[in-house]
């Protein structure tokens, strides 16, 4: 059996890594989301799991509470050795020589203040047999330092390791509180609505169907539609935009948005499990799971860098002496250098501390990245295929004409598709089924269905009263004659035991924002922006015609959309889809990246997608691309700034011609430049 717990004190990546694969190694799964700061397992002795989370990061562990202070203690003792070390500056120089012993003793408090957790993870690992990580390689390098009498530059890698750390741990929680600010709902109670009159109770205890109120200023808890009453949302928690937006009856309420200024009493649609912000909790949970090449790569990289790095150190301190005449201080000395100098650390820190930056950018403006290498790879994007109705167009759809053929009145048609249509969620259907009500049809009045069946980019097929119905786009008519849509407008046609027996006209609008969306597509010069829709050519040419694609395709079934995206694929493109219904899966699923509306959107694709995007704005897509272009610009500067300064300095410190502090830069200096530029990435 799965089980979530919350885990306190666990910042750095690696670490958390590290966690995972030795409890893999003990047989059991788990996953760690540093976002959520959660652990999930199946199976395993939560003991020992909490002794291998706290030997690889001291002080870490699973918690009842929510934890946080640990940063604010981490800093105080990042202060309290600062001073020491300071009286320590300031003093040596009068105790050097004198009174030797004193003057050790200052630094070596400084120096335990600021290294305590490098020097216990680094003894931890020594006494199980694991040498060779960054904790060791910097213990070894300062304690060497020690030896030499290079006492500042000792302790000043640890402060500056510290330091660095300390950042590591802001930055992840400000993206932590901005993913989880979207997600941490489950606490919430309900003004449940009861014959009694008002009581409140647990917010998982709601079904859907139940009725609750939700005050002025009352965070609205489940997904739901507005029964009665007329107020202002404020809908920034998912899009990150400020305006409230205006909800009255039957306005579709999503969890975890605000009602700022009315009373509403809301039918919940969903339970809490299924509500929309608890479905993106369990997508964030899976996010940090899935890791970028580039970070796997620096695990593996720092994996054996860091012996072959130990070995150049010991070679330089023990064979070049024998060979020129053997000055052992002096080669003892480079050796040191070396090591303070090759630490992975900026590498190790700075790569997934800018992923996740990025994931927590892209979170604020309500888009949901399911992992760093998804963010990867929209980096590299060059063609967007959009699928219509949903997606570009709002899906609520206007109903201009019904007619009825062969013998069956208007009303009669309309009562059967919005008999059938009832039971569908695809934005035609609901908009049939609105339309009917509107005109003052009842729920009672509803024919009873069944052998309901929906097929995906076609229509639904169903039983009423004996005879077989279809309805849907032409293709349900299986070849009999096609009648002429209006401009702009699609034929819904009905048939019933095979003969067509009514045809509604519907047209869509397209979303607000579509137009800006490809236009800042364009202006990140992707080289292709196209349409992909289940709906007739004709639509789709208008609506392709209207916003300026490169190209479209219409009449697709799901098939014929993969087929069109493989066929991209093979040219060699990195294809971003973008679409809502089932008949999106399977697109989603085969593309680089799959992109998923979050309201409008069916389960099934937000599911499958790597990317969702909250308020359905097809505006975010360029959103997301250029946070995903900058994270990745950011990321390689920080590659580059580290290799570059390292292999420099490494070739320098060979020769004899850096300093400790040169080293000190080198290493740590580095690798704090490093985590503040990975900051750059929340600034717009
Ligand atoms: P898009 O690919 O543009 O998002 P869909 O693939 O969802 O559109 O739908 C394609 C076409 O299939 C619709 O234009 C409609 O003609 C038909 N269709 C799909 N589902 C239904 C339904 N429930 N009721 C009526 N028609 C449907
Ligand atoms: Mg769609």
């Amino acid at each position: 059996m799965k089980t979530k717990h919350r885990i306190k004190g666990l910042d750095c990546p690696v670490c958390a890594a590290k966690i995972e694969d030795r409890i893999k190694k003990m047989g059991y799964s788990a996953k760690i989301d540093l976002a959520s700061q959660s652990l999930i397992i199946e199976d395993g002795d939560i003991e020992e799991i909490n002794r291998i989370i706290s030997s690889v990061e001291p002080g870490a562990g699973i918690t009842v509470d929510s934890g946080g202070s640990t940063v604010t203690r981490k800093f105080g003792i990042l202060l309290l050795s600062c001073v020491v070390y300071l009286f320590a500056l300031i003093t040596g120089r009068y105790l050097h020589g004198r009174y030797e012993p004193l003057e050790y003793g200052i630094y070596i408090l400084a120096y335990i203040l600021a290294g305590n957790g490098v020097l216990l993870k680094a003894g931890r690992n020594i006494l199980h047999g694991r040498l060779f990580d960054e904790n060791f390689l910097m213990t070894l390098a300062t304690v060497g330092a020690f030896l030499i009498h290079e006492l500042p530059e000792a302790v000043a890698v640890m402060l500056f390791y510290n330091a660095g750390e300390i950042l590591e741990g802001m930055a992840l929680a400000r993206s932590r509180k901005s993913i989880s600010s979207l997600v941490d709902l489950k606490a919430e109670t309900v003004n449940r609505v009861t014959p009694e009159g008002l009581a409140a109770v647990p917010a998982s205890s709601m079904v859907a169907g139940d009725r609750f109120v939700v005050k002025p200023g009352e965070r609205i808890p489940l997904d739901g539609s507005i029964a009665s009453g007329e107020t202002w949302l404020d809908l920034s928690l998912l899009t990150g935009e400020s305006r409230p937006v205006k909800a009255g009856e039957g306005y579709g309420v999503v969890a975890g948005t605000i009602n700022s200024t009315g009373l509403i009493e809301v039918e919940a649609t969903a339970s809490l499990e299924r509500s929309y912000t608890s479905r993106m909790l369990q997508m964030v949970e899976e996010a940090s799971s899935r890791k970028s090449r580039t970070e796997r790569f620096i695990t593996k990289f720092s994996r054996i860098y860091t012996p072959i790095v130990v070995l150049i150190a010991a070679f330089l301190a023990t064979v070049p002496p024998l060979f020129t005449g053997g000055n052992y201080g002096e080669w003892f000395h480079r050796a040191l250098i070396l090591l303070v100098i090759s630490c992975p650390c900026a590498l190790v820190i700075s790569v997934p501390l800018g992923y996740f930056a990025g994931i927590g950018k892209a979170s604020r403006y309500g888009v949901l990245v399911k992992g760093s290498n998804y963010l990867e790879a929209l980096a590299g994007i060059d063609t967007v295929l959009f699928d219509k109705t949903g997606t570009l167009t709002e899906g609520r759809f206007g109903i201009s004409e019904i007619s009825g053929h062969n013998g069956m009145a208007p009303a009669e048609a309309m009562l059967i598709a919005a008999s059938v249509e009832s039971n569908s969620n695809h934005p035609i259907a609901r908009s049939i089924v609105d339309h009917a009500f509107s005109i003052g049809f009842k729920k009672e009045y509803l024919l009873a269905v069944s052998d309901y069946r929906e097929i995906p980019g076609e229509g639904v097929h169903a039983t009423v009263e004996g005879k077989e119905i279809a309805l849907g786009n032409e293709r349900i008519l299986r070849g009999s004659t096609i009648l002429p849509a209006a401009k702009g407008k699609s034929k819904i046609y009905l048939t019933v035991g095979g003969k067509l027996s009514g045809t509604i006209d519907i047209s869509d609008r397209l979303k607000e924002d579509s137009k800006m969306a490809i236009e800042s597509l364009r202006d990140q010069g992707l080289a292709s922006i196209a349409m992909l829709t289940g709906d007739s050519p004709d639509v789709a040419a208008a609506i392709s015609g209207e916003l300026g694609l490169d190209w479209y395709e219409g009449g697709l079934n799901p098939e014929g959309k993969l087929e069109t995206l493989e066929r991209s694929s093979r040219t060699g493109c990195k294809v971003a889809f973008v679409g809502d219904g089932i008949n999106d899966a399977p697109v989603i699923a085969r593309s680089d990246v799959g992109i998923a509306m979050g309201r409008i959107g069916s389960d099934a694709v937000i599911e499958t997608a790597d990317i969702v995007i909250s308020d359905d704005s097809p505006l975010q897509v360029s959103r997301a691309i250029a946070i995903a272009r900058r994270t990745r610009s950011i990321i390689l500067q920080n590659i580059c700034l580290a290799i570059g300064t390292k292999a420099l300095f490494i070739v320098l410190g060979a020769f004899g011609l850096v300093s400790m502090w040169g080293a000190v830069f080198a290493d740590v200096g580095v690798a704090l430049l490093a985590v503040l530029n990975s900051l750059r990435v929340f600034r717009d």
